[in-house]
């Protein structure tokens, strides 16, 4: 099978990922895409992450209606920080006969340089990239020349939603509901997640 991995914060789950993931699936024939969300992020550490629990359950209400989507909670199994070449490691070594597709934005890829042992990512799997908007692609592989050759492109509309933005409009109170499935809106509101900014 071919397996995308998108990993994040998912912090929380928006439309902008299912679309990331669904350009992903449709382009280079994946046969499903599995949702990671991180634990204890070390790169967003000077801002408090919504406990794991939270989360999980506002992406399991955002992928009910897509039978190619899964989630693995295998990041969330672990304390403390947890990397992205682990955690490939252990789903490979899980997956003998599978290829994996680790999705990433045109914005991830430009980080890519500052993220933990990226030759052991590129090892495990190959790196898919979309555009970002307000990115630029080109400059992004460009400066990580080394990984070119593990790196399929695929194209989707820009979508400029970002889990920062949901937090900032909940927190003052304005309408999210073209951002996020409509479940998902309903899950922030009952919790009350991120009514202080
Ligand atoms: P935050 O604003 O908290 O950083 P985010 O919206 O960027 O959150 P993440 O969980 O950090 O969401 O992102 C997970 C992955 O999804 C990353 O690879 C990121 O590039 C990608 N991504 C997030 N939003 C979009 C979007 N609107 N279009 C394309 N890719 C996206
Ligand atoms: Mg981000």
């Amino acid at each position: 099978m071919n397996v995308g991995i998108l990993g994040g914060t998912f912090d929380p789950v928006h439309n902008g990922h299912l679309i990331l993931a669904e350009h992903a699936r449709t382009q280079l024939a994946l046969d499903i895409v599995l949702f990671v969300p991180a634990g204890e992020p070390w790169r967003k550490a000077h801002r408090t992450i919504t406990p794991g629990e939270y989360r999980l359950a506002m992406l399991m209400l955002a992928i009910t209606d897509h039978a190619q989507f899964g989630i693995s909670d295998i990041e969330l199994r672990h304390p403390g920080p947890t990397y992205t070449a682990d955690t490939l490691e252990t789903l490979a070594a899980e997956r003998l006969d599978d290829e994996f597709y680790f999705i990433v934005g045109a914005d991830a890829l430009a980080d890519l340089p500052t993220w933990h042992d990226p030759a052991r990512i590129v090892k495990h799997a190959m790196l898919a990239v979309a555009d970002r908007n307000g990115h630029e692609l080109e400059a992004a592989i460009a400066a990580v020349p080394e990984l070119a050759p593990r790196i399929v492109r695929f194209n989707m509309p820009p979508t400029q939603i970002s889990s920062t933005e949901i937090r900032a409009r909940v927190a003052a109170g304005d309408d999210i509901s073209a951002l996020v499935p409509a479940a998902v809106a309903r899950y922030i509101a009952e919790h009350r997640l991120y009514t202080t900014a």
